[in-house]
């Protein structure tokens, strides 16, 4: 690849974020206009799809249909923008050509059957395992009695626990070759880069382990490319040589091939991955599907790299979390049957737990019963916030039985899906 090849990929980058941004902002004329221009450097299906959602979403209908037939004919097994067109021409008032492209996503993916199901249980888990559930007028309000101010305290920390189970997480899918780890293209267009600290540590273990940093490293100076800057973290962008410059992972010469690109798993949102196909090369830190420079330095991965999670991989996190499953459960599974374990178990813990209309009312009931206790702190009547306290705790203790039932429950059901 040439270096002209990695300009209009950066390039092609910043139109593509600038109309993410806009979108965000409600700017949906002018995310219109970045989209043509990140079209007009490469005809990619993920651009022609943003520009009919965002066409969609504007009202043109018929614009949206003409651009989501465009990603589809560049990306013809991508099953969500069959699902997607099909939304499309439901609102174009065709149901009869809308079911022929829903009946195209089920057949390259039966989940396309239950694919609201899917992104609404991901939501659900992903909310509850954010550390967000408590309002912050309870958590953060201000007690003067002692065992109150110590119950919003554990609440607090409780939250932040939770939040911590996803932050910088350490996938536990054992069988997968780290799909996430191959790339189409350079790791500089996916905004792969090592930070001056994680650099420095790289640079001493080259030299123990005598690897030569061109082997493994590329540098890119970002004042050959215009808008380079703003795609880059600023403490990402260090001085080599002199010119101010970002250095990202080479990668290796084979390319993921068609057999394991068959057993993808999916992001989050259960849409495909892609940065990853059949040609993806994997990074040229990945050594038997491990990240040989995860621990060099003492910082996990690359900050870049740390925070991904596909659909799998963030399902057995959870899972792991909640101590459902380990190594040796998923010992001997294939990484379709696990992504499709993942799925399964997905929608199970949000219709069983975090989603459950019992476990919620439950939920609500205890902050009800929090909020009173506040309240009663704030008009100083101790005989009634005695009562409130007290109060709060069985309610709180109920809570804690009823989700730990529920949890039980789901717990036999997603074990039987090992079976
Ligand atoms: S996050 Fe997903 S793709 Fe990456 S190693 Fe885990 S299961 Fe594989
Ligand atoms: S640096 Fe490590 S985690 Fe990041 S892409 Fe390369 S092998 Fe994967």
């Amino acid at each position: 690849m040439t270096d002209q090849r990695d300009v209009d990929d950066l390039k092609e980058k910043y139109y593509h974020s600038m109309a993410a941004a806009l979108i965000g902002e409600g700017d949906l004329e002018e995310a219109v206009v970045y989209l043509q221009k990140a079209i007009d450097i490469r005809d990619t299906p993920y651009v022609w799809h943003s520009l009919a959602g965002v066409l969609r979403e504007t009202g043109d209908m018929a614009g949206a249909a003409g651009a989501m037939s465009r990603a589809i004919k560049l990306a013809p097994c991508t099953p969500e923008y069959y699902h997607e067109q099909g939304l499309i021409l439901r609102q174009l008032g065709r149901p009869d050509l809308a079911g022929e492209q829903e009946c195209k996503a089920v057949a390259l993916d039966r989940n396309y059957e239950r694919i609201d199901m899917i992104t609404r249980a991901a939501e659900i888990v992903e909310r509850a395992f954010r550390g967000k559930d408590v309002p912050e007028d309870v958590v953060k309000a201000a007690v003067r009695n002692e065992e109150l101010a110590l119950i919003l305290e554990k609440i607090g920390s409780g939250g932040q626990r939770i939040g911590n189970v996803l932050k910088k997480p350490s996938c536990p899918v054992g069988s997968c070759p780290a799909y996430c780890c191959h790339f189409t293209g350079k790791l500089l267009r996916h905004g792969v880069t090592i930070g001056p600290w994680k650099l420095d540590a790289l640079l001493r273990h080259f030299t123990e382990k005598g690897i030569e940093e061109k082997d493994v490293l590329e540098t890119f100076p970002v004042e050959q490319a215009k808008y380079a800057e703003s795609l880059f973290p600023p403490q990402d962008i260090i001085k080599r040589n002199g010119v101010r410059s970002v250095v990202f992972p080479r990668q290796k010469d084979l390319p993921l091939g068609s057999e394991p690109a068959r057993d993808l798993p999916r992001g989050r949102d259960y849409r495909t991955l892609m940065w990853i196909d059949t040609s993806a090369k994997p990074c040229a830190f990945l050594e038997s599907g491990k990240c040989s420079i995860y621990d060099v330095g003492g910082e996990p991965s690359l900050d870049s790299c740390s925070s991904f999670l596909c659909m799998t991989g963030f399902v057995f996190v959870v899972l792991g979390h909640l101590g459902f499953t380990d190594e040796a459960m998923m010992a001997g599974k294939t990484m379709r049957e696990l992504n499709s374990i993942a799925i399964d178990a997905l929608i199970i813990l949000a219709q069983g737990v975090y989603g459950n209309e019992e476990v919620a009312a439950s939920e609500r009931a205890v902050l009800d019963g929090l909020r009173s206790a506040i309240e009663e702190d704030r008009s100083g009547n101790t005989a009634l916030l005695d009562k409130e306290i007290a109060r709060y705790r069985d309610l709180e203790q109920g809570h804690r039985a009823l989700k730990s039932m529920h949890l039980e429950k789901a717990r036999q059901r997603i074990t039987g899906l090992f079976t």
